[in-house]
């Protein structure tokens, strides 16, 4: 049998399961509204929770070309790099700042650079892929604790010796839109001398003084803080913020850091510009009119008995279905009616809480809400 044939019967597998996944096309930039297969719609699927990622302040190029020909540790760390880490670690309020080129990349890189053989990982159950991954990754032992639960994570401290332990959790988790009960972790960190990474994808820009995160919002220490540029920051990359020995030992051992080329330099200059939009006065002003949108979501779904237990706070909110295909039937009868709310399945959630991800931004307006909770009750089946 040829290999072509031997996929082609596990896509057909997965069409069978509802679980097939189709690219779409995208026409336009990512804005609220959107060009999406040659049709014009709402977006409520995007991470670009401050409309920044096609803000004409991001839109500047770079001195020094276009490649940076190289992995930081040859020849490629460029001025541009360095002054973004430099930008980034003063947003932050910590020593230093080191750059990924991905936010899978960083957390790869993290725990395998943090963690081996002999050490614990405790890990929320909802945390991301690539959170997941970096744990496997790692080589430690992974405890998978209950999500959110504090009880279930000391309960799991407890009884697990290790040489090293960590706890890392998404601070608002991606596919639920809750956050994460960061002082209760914290504590327990304290308590049991383990080490607190967080993974603030989607509270960066968002959540938090100036946007910089739940840490940042409770006053919560990180031992290890990762953060991205690609979604609200509206470019591409990641961070890790931390001390200065940390920023070293990782540019030391994350292989996704030393084996990869550098991030193209107007790339860097580009998410530098994006932290001074979200970091100011403008950013206050998005954020402000990113919260009356998620108030108008969060009323008009309690109102239909559709928002989920935790959501309400972030951008973010699912719509359980829990079968595929009626979540893909949603999608489509929502898309005829010009909304755009991507279906999120297995294995992005888990078996059985496939979903409706709801995402808004700050350049939806009123309307666009209003339609969204009309298209709901017209065609939502829940
Ligand atoms: N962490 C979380 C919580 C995420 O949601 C994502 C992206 N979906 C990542 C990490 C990966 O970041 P990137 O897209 O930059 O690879």
């Amino acid at each position: 049998m040829s290999l072509d044939d031997i996929l082609g019967r596990e896509l057909a597998a997965l069409d069978a399961q509802g679980l097939r996944r189709t690219l779409r096309l995208v026409g336009s930039p990512q804005g609220a509204v959107i060009d999406l297969d040659g049709r014009s719609v709402l977006n409520f699927s995007s991470n670009n929770y401050l409309g920044l990622a096609h803000h004409p302040a991001l839109r500047v190029t770079s001195d020094q070309g276009v490649g940076a020909g190289a992995s930081r540790l040859i020849v490629g760390n460029l001025r541009a790099h360095r002054d973004l880490e430099n930008a980034l670690a003063a947003f932050h309020g910590t020593d230093s700042a080191l750059l990924f080129s991905t936010g899978y990349q960083a957390n790869l890189g993290v725990l395998q650079a943090l963690a081996g053989p002999d050490d614990v990982i405790h890990s929320d159950r909802l945390n991301h892929a690539s959170i997941i991954d970096g744990c496997r990754l790692s080589g430690a032992r992974v405890e998978v604790y209950a999500h959110a639960d504090v009880d279930d994570l000391e309960r799991r401290l407890a009884t697990t010796p290790g040489r090293r332990r960590f706890v890392v959790t998404d601070t608002v988790f991606s596919m639920d839109g809750d956050r994460a009960p960061l002082r209760e972790i914290r504590a327990a960190c304290d308590r049991f001398d383990a080490y607190l990474v967080v993974d603030e994808a989607h509270a960066t820009g968002v959540v938090g003084p100036g946007g910089r995160g739940v840490a940042a919002d409770l006053d919560v220490r990180p031992d290890v803080h990762m953060a991205t540029l690609g979604k609200a920051l509206g470019t591409f990359g990641a961070y890790v913020t931390g001390s200065g020995t940390l920023v070293d030992f990782l540019a030391n051992r994350a292989r996704s850091f030393i084996f990869t080329t550098a991030p193209p330099p107007g790339l860097a200059r580009a998410a530098r510009a994006a932290l001074a939009v979200a970091g100011g006065d403008e950013g206050d002003r998005l954020r402000d009119a990113l919260r009356s949108r998620i108030a108008e979501i969060r009323r008009g779904l309690a109102d239909r008995a559709l928002l989920a237990p935790g959501a309400g706070t972030t951008p973010i909110f699912p719509i359980l279905v829990g079968d595929e295909r009626r979540a893909l039937t949603a999608t489509r009868a929502l898309l005829a009616r010009g909304i755009y709310a991507q279906a999120i399945r297995p294995p992005t959630v888990p078996p059985g809480t496939t979903r409706l991800r709801i995402s808004v931004m700050a350049t939806h307006s009123p309307e666009h809400i209003a339609a969204l909770l009309a298209a709901l009750d017209h065609d939502f089946r829940g």
